[in-house]
């Protein structure tokens, strides 16, 4: 049996105004999805356990069959993962934004979406200034880097330890939100510290010069230990490969043991190049007996409130990558597709939402059941419901 998994990052939302009141996924031209749902099952699942934020890094692990509940260690292991880095036993991968920070409030959490090389240069001065051999700053890609802290045993940070995501105080006073709890001192200290290290730094004057906001600080948060996940083969006997341009995604794909295919032209953005991902996806069915493919453009299309954009990533995804993978995956005698957002990232918020995520799922042995196409209502009419989406995987991959 040949598995795709497609994954339309923040697909799932609520009817809007702009669309005369529909979701994006109702107002979308999306034939291939539709005539899947009508071939197959539809159903909802819960990926973020309650005590969790909304965001793709739990949200993905459930989507791959491990429940966050006993999996999730945090944001940055995850992206460390991505980047190739170990953890030992003692360490702690922290994420370290380069921000922009104005009148001590949030004004931007990208430092006007630095580009890599900017970053990397920063991120080189702020080791020589602030790293040791147990702080490590490490430059990834624009605006999300890490701080890698190489411990002992006993070390300063514990699960109490409490950082905040500096993408949910937009425009808000930073002193309400400093990391808390045990070691957090020693955070806000680098935080602090960091903004002498920047202010007179040749690449923020370069970019003010230029009218860019400059990178006036660091922001740590997401910190967190390696994650022990079994490997996806030993738990569901299959092997996978995954196309995504988000470190974050990669992280949870490279800890679980997936083959990682990296597409020319994929950006991790509404820009991304759609067909060339549909065609190394079709690719990868050869050698592998999972394929999934992420797009983050209708999470990327929300979080800028365009609910037209959004629309457009949904059909781009429809025509160039479900079309060609399911014609692909007809011709193997047996096979599935499963089609889910990871969460809901609503227009109207401009955020991550909780609540349960739409998805359809088709193919040998999925019988029709009679749902006239994919979008959050019609789903809403499946008994297929997953409080914990984590456990869909294990019927994906049931043969009967
Ligand atoms: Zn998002």
């Amino acid at each position: 049996m040949k598995y795709a998994i497609i994954i339309p990052d923040g697909a799932a939302d609520e009817p809007v105004k702009e669309l005369q009141g529909r979701t994006p996924l109702q107002a979308a031209r999306k034939p291939h999805m539709d005539k899947l749902a009508r071939q197959g099952r539809l159903g909802l699942s819960n990926n973020v356990p309650d005590q969790f934020t909304p965001a793709s890094d739990v949200a993905m692990l459930s989507v791959f069959g491990y429940d966050p509940v006993r999996y999730y260690t945090g944001r940055a292991p995850l992206e460390a993962a991505a980047q190739g880095i170990k953890l030992g036993p003692y360490d702690w991968a922290i994420r370290c934004n380069l921000v922009y920070i104005e009148n001590e409030e949030m004004r931007d959490f990208t430092a006007g979406h630095i580009s890599s090389e900017e970053a990397r240069d920063l991120m080189a001065t702020l080791q020589q200034s602030l790293g040791t051999a147990s702080w490590q700053f490490v430059a990834g890609v624009s605006y999300r880097n890490l701080l890698i802290y190489r411990g002992q045993a006993g070390g300063p940070f514990s699960a109490d330890t409490k950082t905040q995501p500096p993408h949910d105080i937009p425009d808000r006073p930073i002193a309400e939100y400093l990391p808390s709890g045990p070691g957090s001192e020693i955070l806000r200290d680098l935080m602090e510290r960091s903004r002498e290290v920047l202010r007179h730094h040749p690449i923020n004057k370069k970019r003010q010069a230029e009218g860019k906001r400059p990178a006036t600080q660091i922001w740590l948060w997401g910190l967190g230990q390696a994650p022990n996940l079994e490997p996806f083969e030993r738990l569901y006997g299959k092997r996978g490969a995954i196309i995504t341009a988000v470190d974050l995604v990669r992280g949870v794909g490279a800890l679980t043991g997936w083959h990682r295919i990296d597409v020319p032209g994929a950006t991790g953005y509404i820009d991304t190049d759609y067909a060339a991902k549909g065609r190394y996806a079709v690719k990868a069915l050869t050698d592998y007996d999972i394929v999934c493919v992420h797009i983050e453009a209708p999470d990327e299309a929300s979080h800028e409130g365009k609910a037209e954009v959004k629309v457009w990533t949904i059909e781009q995804i429809d025509q160039h990558i479900v079309g060609p993978l399911v014609e692909a995956l007809t011709t193997y005698p047996a096979w599935r597709v499963w089609i889910t957002p990871d969460h809901r990232t609503t227009l109207q918020t401009r955020a991550h939402a909780r609540g349960l995520v739409p998805w359809i799922m088709a193919g040998t042995n999925i019988a029709a059941e009679n749902f006239l196409g994919y979008d959050e209502f019609e789903a809403e009419k499946s008994h297929y419901r997953f409080a914990e989406g984590w456990r869909v995987m294990r019927m994906f991959l049931n043969p009967d």
